[in-house]
């Protein structure tokens, strides 16, 4: 199974309609938090260093509602913290459908199955399983034994119940190329509708502050880790994203594509730095300096950056916004990543393309272009039944 055709509708129709009425900066994905709390401790996150105060904290429904409305991104992730926590996340989830919003909500998995019954399966919900490899590696990433297993008996539920599941994995530099692609292998013999995958930001709280990648290492290990990817894998992510990891086409960031909302207000400039907050998404996307941020600015907190929150929403735009995003798209989705370069010049950092701007006859043009697909999309609830015609797979 892969992404809802209705899913992919919305967000290209969403992003043409912002680059025909010139939009310079919109939002793809509100990252909402409602809480930091977390019922493990990972080396690698810099999210859970607040002080008990905080951490018992947690926004209420209407506060999410408000920045949901507010905000008006087609999609809505749910990190934390564990979202699970939270008691009232059943009623968030439901008034993010009831909004047609859809959602990704991230979870260790570790209260999965016991929480099932708290949520009905629908095309907008996803759960998001945090995954970072194979048993020895997982447990190891998470700091506890035994948590692989349960991650996977749950998504194993999850998928057997009608519920759409994903998992998230994040990369550090002691990643073996091999043994993630055996990692994918499994994730796709589980069930799984798709893999999301990303190099690890280096946050200055987290505990581990030696396993970051640097820009070079994470080109090498993904051109690696996605050299002749396998038929069956899925991935839910962006071919385009796919192909800037791997040193084949070049982005930059755009942190006002995934803002972030949570306990303290509208996180400046991006979900992994904290640089002030604002009290409206308006203040946010008029008073910061975006121009102090991404690899391009030359702020050394943003110089290894590769994260999928920060080039994701770039890469989106620029499939549904460039000739050469979308046919560049269009070929790693029919051919596989094969045709587009080695891994020896990925790894040497030799050029990668880059992305022209579409004039507005070229929008139109390309509007009509993937317009057939609004004749097939899906709108009944219970997306796990919908199989896309358009899947963001690879192909070997
Ligand atoms: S490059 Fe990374 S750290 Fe810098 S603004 Fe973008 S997402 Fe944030």
């Amino acid at each position: 199974m892969g992404v809802p055709v209705s899913q992919m509708w919305t967000v290209a129709t969403y992003v043409l309609r912002q680059k025909l009425r010139r939009v310079e900066r919109y939002p793809l994905v509100l990252m909402l938090e409602p809480l930091f709390r977390c019922n493990l401790a990972c080396a690698g996150c810099g999210k859970i260093q607040h002080p008990n105060s905080v951490l018992k904290r947690n926004l209420d429904p209407e506060e999410c509602f408000q920045a949901v409305d507010e905000c008006g991104a087609p999609m809505v992730s749910i990190p934390g913290g564990e979202p699970l926590l939270h008691p009232q996340i059943h009623e968030i989830v439901e008034g993010l459908v009831e909004r047609k919003k859809y959602i990704y909500l991230c979870t260790n998995a570790i209260l999965l199955e016991e929480h099932l019954d708290r949520f009905t399966p629908s095309k907008y919900l996803t759960f998001s399983v945090h995954l970072d490899g194979l048993k020895e590696d997982h447990d190891r990433a998470v700091c506890r034994d035994g948590i692989y297993e349960v991650a996977v008996q749950a998504i194993r539920k999850a998928v057997d119940r009608g519920f759409r599941v994903t998992t998230n994995t994040t990369l550090f530099n002691d990643a073996d190329p091999e043994t993630c692609r055996r990692f994918f292998d499994e994730l796709m013999e589980v069930g799984v509708e798709g893999m999301m995958i990303s190099p690890g930001y280096p946050y200055e709280k987290a505990p581990d502050q030696e396993h970051f990648l640097h820009r070079n290492e994470t080109l090498r290990l993904f051109a690696r880790i996605l050299d002749k990817p396998k038929r069956t894998w899925r991935f839910n992510q962006s071919p385009l994203f796919l192909e800037f990891l791997r040193g084949r086409f070049d982005l930059e960031c755009t942190p006002w594509g995934n803002p972030t909302y949570n306990l303290f207000g509208w996180q400046k400039p991006c979900y992994l730095l904290q640089e002030g907050y604002c009290g409206s998404f308006k203040e946010l996307m008029e008073t910061t300096d975006w121009a102090s941020y991404g690899r391009c600015s030359g702020n050394p907190k943003c110089t290894d950056c590769m994260v999928h929150s920060g080039y994701e929403p770039t890469a989106v735009a620029q499939t549904f916004g460039s000739w050469r995003g979308f046919l560049r798209t269009a070929k790693v989705t029919l051919f596989g990543f094969g045709a587009s370069g080695s891994i020896a010049e990925a790894a040497s950092g030799q050029k990668p393309t880059a992305a022209q701007p579409l004039a507005d006859s070229s929008l139109v043009q390309l509007q009509e272009t993937i317009s057939p697909i609004a004749d097939s999309r899906d709108d009944s609830e219970n997306g796990p039944e919908v199989k896309s015609e358009v899947e963001l797979s690879v192909r070997s």
